[in-house]
């Protein structure tokens, strides 16, 4: 199912947690609502839920005013960090509930509800544990349970809020590739709430990026990654290091020396050069060089971690070298980024 939000805005007394979102999801997709905590995520999945209504704007599933349906109406299957599992009911009864409660019209026989609860627990991989009960089951094995009794009731959407928060980090990564397969399997439209960037970039078709209630960029974790729209978007995905630098003519000015990269379309005037760590070459000319001298070497697996003290301001920056680089502390190094952005100095790191 299609989902359109246009222009939604949500207030909470004099506090707007969303300033007018625009979100166009295709059927089938999987996306992320990515961004730090208190950014509007969970208040975007809530109106898209049916369990809040938003001040201002409309969503659409399929072209259809969803606002005007009750949550029940929508039929969106719902996960949340801890949306506890009812601890009375055995795991396939768990599962079964959301059919069992259904107008009688619309609810399945009870062998048929037995019989899709069972098929479900085999997708979420859990089959054998169906006469269980919740606190016999790990926090990984209740967020699949959750997750099966979500996609029970035939949802036209799927609605993830954190639900791998609760979870240590080994377990995430599990479930993590878990859910991609079974969304492979299944093709449910889903949308997913994290707040943590390796999770949206690993699993997403598109990440919604967003800070103080605004979108800052809609894009595959390509794009995202590779082409950030905005400091924020630079900053928040990814390791990055920041040097303030000058724009004129065309030409990037470090503490008045020329650096040897294009300005592309950045407007003259004080700007900061943003880079990733592995995105640099190291150079035996220093001229038109960024140039640094080594005041932290760690070493990282198969790679050296080398932060820097760049320039009059002595900024701090990290790169990533091979490891057979052999640096010492105080070693001056030249280095040219092979990708980077700049941004004008006046653009907020925050939106
Ligand atoms: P996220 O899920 O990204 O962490 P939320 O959507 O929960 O962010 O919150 C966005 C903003 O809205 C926050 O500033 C939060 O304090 C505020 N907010 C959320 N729900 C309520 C509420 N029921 N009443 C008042 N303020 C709220
Ligand atoms: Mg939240």
């Amino acid at each position: 199912m299609d989902v359109s939000v246009e222009n939604v805005v949500r207030t909470f007394g004099t506090t707007p947690a969303l300033h007018g979102v625009s979100l166009e999801i295709e059927s089938g997709e999987l996306v992320a609502l990515l961004g730090p905590s208190g950014s509007g995520k969970t208040t975007l999945l809530r109106i898209l839920a049916g369990l809040d209504v938003p001040t201002f704007g409309r969503v659409l599933f399929d072209g259809e005013d969803a606002l005007k349906l009750t949550v029940q109406q929508r039929n969106v299957g719902l996960v949340f960090q801890n949306y506890a599992l009812f601890r009375h009911m055995n795991v396939l009864d768990n599962i079964g509930f959301g059919l069992r409660v259904r107008p009688w019209a619309r609810r399945p026989s009870r062998k048929e509800i037995r019989k899709r609860a069972s098929d479900l627990l085999d997708l979420v991989q859990l089959s054998g544990l169906e006469k269980r009960y919740p606190s016999q089951l790990s926090g990984g094995q209740r967020q699949r349970v959750a997750f099966a009794r979500a996609l029970a009731i035939e949802p036209r959407v799927l609605l993830l809020d954190e639900p791998f928060g609760a979870l240590d980090a080994k377990v995430r990564r599990d479930l993590r590739r878990w859910l991609l397969e079974i969304h492979n399997k299944t093709g449910h439209t889903t949308v997913f709430v994290t707040h943590d960037q390796e999770e949206a970039l690993e699993l997403a078709d598109r990440v919604v990026v967003m800070s103080q209630g605004r979108i800052e960029q809609i894009g595959t974790p390509d794009e995202i990654y590779d082409s950030p729209d905005s400091p924020f978007v630079f900053s928040f995905i990814g390791e990055s290091s920041v040097l303030p630098v000058n724009v004129e003519q065309g030409k990037v000015w470090l503490d008045g020396r020329e650096l040897d990269l294009s300005s592309g379309d950045a407007p003259d005037g004080p700007a900061r050069l943003f880079l990733r760590p592995h995105d640099v070459d190291v150079v035996d000319n220093a001229s038109g060089a960024i140039v640094g001298q080594v005041c932290v070497l760690r070493r990282h697996a198969g790679l050296r971690r080398v932060e820097l003290e760049v320039g009059l301001k002595r900024n701090r920056i990290e790169i990533e070298l091979p490891a057979h680089f052999s640096l010492n502390r105080a070693s001056p190094v030249a280095f040219i980024p092979r990708r980077y952005r700049l941004y004008p100095a006046s653009l907020a790191l925050e939106s």
